[in-house]
């Protein structure tokens, strides 16, 4: 696999649905990874999207590996993303769907086929090869999405709560083969987690995010003890009430 260096910067990025305002300002180093936590509504979703491009700024730049990629369409940006369900085409197999991450056409040379293979066997679905979506678990068919996105290889991940239909230990499985795949390739991710402590599982900043902005960041470690913002026990319910 390539070893990426690619720091991902928003910069001013300004988004609105309609009614909310949202801006974006978010630095992450090249290899470095990022965790967004925050209620649900406050844009985590809306600021990967603008990332991978399925939704265009008002204004602002982002920038990958120092280029701005505001205009590019999704297809040829450098990043790969995996949401929480619905990655994959129903009526191809296991095979094909990781395929698609290398080949869109699926015109796979041996090189691929071995990349697609290994990819197979590192999220534990050999033998599964030649079934479709509907043959599989929720938990494996992340798996086949989280196997698409190590062959596309990409400097950038973008994790949508993509573990969520995960059971605990898979969860834990799934975190740790993308910090592995992250100390073998230097990929830059930026994960949204409704379980903050996934973000301990790396050395990681965390992005706490409320009404399209992002309130309070720093070291994933101080961020969610509890010494860290306010706003971050708030919303995790870790403030303590003391009674009077
Ligand atoms: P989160 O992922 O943090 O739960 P989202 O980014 O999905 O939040 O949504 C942020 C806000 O934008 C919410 O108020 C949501 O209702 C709104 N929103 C999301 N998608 C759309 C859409 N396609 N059209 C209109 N409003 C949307
Ligand atoms: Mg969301």
């Amino acid at each position: 696999m390539t070893r990426h260096n690619a720091a991902l910067t928003l910069d001013n990025v300004r988004f609105s649905f309609g009614q909310t305002e949202m801006l974006f300002n978010l630095q992450l180093a090249a290899g470095e990874t990022g965790v967004i936590v925050g209620p649900s509504g406050s844009g985590k979703s809306t600021m990967l999207n603008l990332i991978a491009g399925f939704e265009t700024p008002k204004s602002g730049h982002i920038l990958i590996g120092g280029e701005a990629i505001d205009t590019a369409p999704p297809s040829d940006r450098p990043v790969t993303m995996v949401f929480q369900e619905n990655n994959l085409f129903a009526h191809l197999d296991v095979f094909s769907n990781i395929g698609l991450g290398r080949s869109p056409a699926l015109k796979l040379t041996e090189q691929d086929k071995a990349a697609i293979r290994t990819a197979i066997d590192r999220v534990e679905l050999t033998g599964k090869e030649h079934r479709k979506p509907e043959e599989l678990s929720g938990g494996e068919r992340q798996r086949v999405a989280i196997a698409r996105a190590l062959v596309r290889d990409k400097p950038v991940l973008l994790l949508d709560e993509a573990f969520a239909s995960l059971g605990p230990a898979l969860r834990q499985q799934m975190l740790d083969l993308i910090a592995a795949l992250q100390r073998e390739t230097g990929i830059t991710i930026l994960m949204v987690t409704h379980t903050p402590e996934d973000a301990l599982r790396f050395s990681s900043t965390v992005f706490f995010l409320k009404d399209g902005e992002i309130k309070e960041q720093g070291d994933a470690n101080i961020m969610l003890s509890a010494s860290g913002p306010q706003a971050i026990r708030d919303y995790m319910g870790t403030t303590e009430h003391k009674s009077s």
